[in-house]
């Protein structure tokens, strides 16, 4: 009965024909990729889970670089630069920044850990679901990848004037990171649901779970999924409304995280504040074009892309439009998929704010720009999140 799934995208019910090495199967009605095996194996996702884990440990509690500035040396570890954002008064920013750099990836790689060693071993209890499903959700909002990128562009920045040296726990940052890749390409999500039975059921023709994909017996709206246990709803509840507020948000704050500065530098009491472009501007003075082209597209060119996308596809649902359903899905696919990598700015401000504090000669402080920054970020990804693209198909009275 587990090979019996709705597509997440379309809600086509379909069987898949089962685990083939090396085979890619679509979904025959809005093509997305339902399943993968190329290279996937559960033990090399265990044994990049586990390591990962054990790498973050050392990757937050050393320093990340180090610069000498005016004869004293000074770390980076990224506590620190939580501390500072929280001290400077953006609480609700540093909150955010260390969930998805320092909390969310524990959490991540523990579970999914916990669960591939729980199936790898036979030993798979009622919780495993749950687990796997929490580990899947968090995959987006754990981030070593994305801070990865973040540190690179932090060390650009620094060490066009500065002696900067990346020290163990910076390695141990771009280790982890990646293996969270490898993690990911290893991964064969399909399978380990497989591998997790849900209960017999009478008659699965009832709602579809969209974190497990499983057809299920329950026919009441908000019940549980005998697999997971998520939720089940024949949509996602106010998804167009909840989308379209959020949407209405980011471009609200769009121009402010765009005019307002990121962070402003005070150089013996004269402030210099620093947007988004002057950023962009700086790394193409010292020649790292390819830093100033990753943060223009993950500062200026994505978000606004994320936004503009998810105002096409709720017209497109209020519309009833049938044009162009497939390639709609898959903007919705890459809109939910590359919102994480918008942090990339935030994190370089973190891993820089400890390295430029010395005394009253020089420091840096987050700056408003960077708190309305971070909420279109958040704001656009949640979106993603709420929009259905079930909606999509249905508005348009696709036959299955
Ligand atoms: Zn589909
Ligand atoms: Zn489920």
């Amino acid at each position: 009965m587990a090979d019996v799934i709705a597509c997440p995208d379309c809600a086509a019910v379909q069987r898949l024909p089962g685990l083939r090495r090396g085979g890619v199967v679509q979904c025959r009605r809005c093509g997305s990729t339902l399943e993968r095996s190329n290279g996937r194996s559960l033990d090399a996702a265990l044994a990049c889970a586990i390591a990962t884990f054990l790498l973050l440990f050392p990757a937050n509690l050393l320093p990340l670089m180090s610069v000498s500035l005016l004869g004293s040396d000074r770390a980076s570890r990224l506590a620190a630069g939580v501390a500072l954002m929280w001290q400077q008064g953006f609480m609700l920013m540093a909150i955010v920044v260390a969930a998805q750099a320092v909390v969310l990836p524990f959490f991540r790689f523990g579970l999914l850990a916990s669960v591939l060693a729980a199936l790898r071993l036979g030993r798979a209890g009622p919780w495993v679901g749950i687990g796997f499903r929490w580990s899947e959700r968090l995959d987006l909002w754990a981030m070593p990848d994305v801070f990865l990128i973040g540190l690179f562009v932090g060390y650009g920045r620094v060490r066009h004037s500065l002696p900067v040296q990346i020290e163990a726990g910076g390695w141990c940052v771009i280790g982890a990171a990646f293996l969270t890749m490898v993690t990911r390409a290893s991964l064969d999500r399909r399978t380990i649901w497989r591998l997790i039975e849900p209960p017999e059921m009478v008659a699965p023709s009832g709602l579809a779970c969209t974190s497990c994909d499983l057809v299920t017996d329950q026919h009441e709206p908000g019940s549980r999924c005998p697999r997971c246990r998520a939720r089940l709803w024949p949509r996602k509840p106010f998804s167009i409304m909840r989308t379209a507020a959020l949407v209405a948000t980011g471009y609200l704050l769009y121009p402010v995280a765009n005019i307002y500065p990121m962070s402003i530098a005070v150089q013996l009491g004269s402030p210099k504040p620093h947007t988004i472009f002057d950023g962009v501007q700086e790394l193409i003075g010292a020649n790292l074009w390819p830093l100033a082209a990753i943060i223009f597209m993950t500062s200026i060119g994505i978000p606004m892309l994320k936004l503009i996308g998810l105002t096409w596809l709720c017209i497109s649902v209020r519309r009833k439009s049938r044009w162009a359903l497939r390639t709609k899905t898959r903007v919705y696919r890459v809109i939910h998929e590359i919102g994480r990598w918008s942090n990339v700015d935030i994190y370089t401000i973190v891993v820089f704010l400890p390295l430029m504090q010395v005394g009253q000669l020089v420091s840096i402080h987050t700056a408003t720009g960077a708190a309305a920054f971070l909420a279109v970020v958040v704001a656009s990804m949640v979106a993603a999140r709420w929009f259905d693209p079930r909606l999509m198909w249905d508005a348009a009275g696709e036959p299955r």
